[in-house]
C-alpha cells in the first residue's frame, strides 16, 4: 500500500492508497526515499501560498524508479532519482524565448507537490521528464538538497557579478539562508552577517561555525541608527540577500545597502502584501533589486557544486535536518516551525 500526507481544503491527514502504476507511456512511479518539507509548504499551510484544494505536498524528494513508460528513455526501473518538480513545454512564448519557469502551460502552473501530488508519500507516480537520474556520486541526502540548492543557485547567478571582499547580509537562518550561508562560505566570503529572528535557527547557523556573525534583526536596526547619528557613511551592507519572504526586509534591507548595492529577494511574500520605500534611497544610491524565482536551467547544472560542497558543509546534521516518519507529519511540522530545526525530512 501506499501511506501518503494529504492535504484537503487546509487540512492534513494520512491516507492509504494502493501503489500506482503508470498510466501513459510517458511516466514513472517512484519509491521514495526521502521526502522535504519547504518553507513554501508551511506557507501553504498557513494560507500563504496558493496551492490545489486536494493534493499530496513535497516537492523536494528523491527515490528509486519503481515502474517507467513504453516511452521512457532516460530512466529505468531500479534507477536513483531526484525530482526536478517543475518543468516546461518548451513551445510557449516564454519557453522559446529561455525563461521556461514563466511556462505558460507547466513552470509554475504544474509544480509537483503543490499544482500536482508530491513526495509526502511512499509512491509517486509524475511525468517521466521530472525524475532526474541522480549521478553514483550523490547520496540520497544530497540529492535531496538539490531542489533547494538549485534555486540558491539561480538566485546566486542572478546576483552576479559579486566582489570578492563583498560584505552580505543573509536575513533568515531557514533552510534556506543555510544554504546560501554554505553556498558563501565554500565560496570565500568570509564578511557575512547574518540576520534571524528564533534562538534555534540561530543556534543551528552558528553551528555551522562559519565565523560568520549571527543576531538578531534588532541588532541591525539599532546598528543603522547609530551610524546615521554619527553620519558614519561606511556602515551597511554590498549585498543583501532576503530568505525570509518578510516585506520588512525589503524595506530595511534598502535602507541597509551601501552605494551601488545589490539587494536580492528570495524569500517570497504572500501576495498582495506591501513594503514601503524611498525611491530617492534608491536612486541615490543606485541600488539594484533583483528577483529569483525557482530554478530555470540550474536543477541539473547544480549537481556539480552539490558534489564539490559534499557532506563538509551539507550533511542532513550540519544543516540542522531531522528525518521523520510520514506518520509523525504534525511533530516533524511543529519542531520546524519553532526553529529548532530547519528542515524536517520524511523516510520511508
Ligand atoms: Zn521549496
Ligand atoms: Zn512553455
Amino acid at each position: 500500500m501506499n501511506n501518503a500526507v494529504q492535504l484537503w481544503d487546509g487540512h492534513l491527514s494520512v491516507i492509504t492508497r494502493p501503489v500506482p502504476h503508470v498510466q501513459n507511456p510517458l511516466q514513472v512511479v517512484i519509491k521514495i526515499t526521502y521526502s522535504a518539507v519547504c518553507g513554501t509548504d508551511l506557507k501553504i499551510l498557513e494560507g500563504k501560498f496558493s496551492c490545489e484544494k486536494s493534493v499530496i505536498l513535497g516537492h523536494e524528494f528523491v527515490g528509486i524508479v519503481k515502474e517507467a513508460g513504453s516511452e521512457v528513455k532516460h530512466v529505468s526501473v531500479g534507477d536513483r532519482v531526484v525530482v526536478n518538480p517543475n518543468t516546461s513545454c518548451g513551445m510557449c512564448d516564454n519557453c522559446t524565448k529561455g525563461q521556461p519557469h514563466f511556462c505558460k502551460f507547466e513552470g509554475v502552473k504544474a509544480t509537483i507537490g503543490i499544482r500536482r501530488n508530491g513526495g509526502w508519500a511512499q509512491y509517486c507516480r509524475l511525468p517521466a521528464k521530472n525524475a532526474i537520474p541522480l549521478p553514483h556520486q550523490l547520496s540520497f541526502e544530497l540529492g535531496l538538497l538539490l531542489e533547494p540548492m538549485s534555486c540558491v543557485v539561480h538566485g546566486w547567478n542572478r546576483l552576479q557579478p559579486i566582489n570578492p571582499d563583498a560584505e552580505i547580509l543573509v536575513c533568515g537562518a531557514g533552510s534556506m539562508g543555510l544554504l546560501f550561508m554554505s553556498m558563501l562560505h565554500f565560496r570565500g566570503f568570509r564578511e557575512v552577517v547574518v540576520t534571524e529572528l528564533l534562538k534555534g535557527r540561530q543556534k543551528i547557523a552558528q553551528r555551522l561555525d562559519f565565523g560568520f556573525q549571527i543576531v538578531h534583526p534588532e541588532i541591525l536596526i539599532s546598528e543603522a541608527r547609530n551610524a546615521k547619528q554619527d553620519g558614519d557613511e561606511d556602515w551597511g551592507f554590498d549585498i543583501v540577500i532576503d530568505c525570509t519572504g518578510d516585506p520588512k526586509t525589503l524595506e530595511l534591507g534598502v535602507q541597509w545597502l551601501r552605494q551601488g548595492g545589490k539587494f536580492l529577494l528570495f524569500g517570497i511574500s504572500p501576495a498582495g502584501s506591501e513594503a514601503k520605500l524611498d525611491p530617492h534611497e534608491v536612486y541615490a544610491k543606485e541600488l539594484k533589486i533583483i528577483a529569483s524565482r525557482i530554478n530555470p536551467f540550474t536543477f541539473n547544472s547544480s549537481m556539480q557544486i552539490l558534489q564539490d560542497m559534499g557532506e563538509r558543509y551539507l550533511s542532513f546534521e550540519k544543516l540542522g535536518m531531522r528525518t521523520f516518519q510520514l506518520q509523525e507529519f504534525t511533530a516533524a511540522l511543529e519542531v520546524q516551525r519553532s526553529g529548532e530545526i530547519s528542515k524536517a525530512v520524511f523516510e520511508n
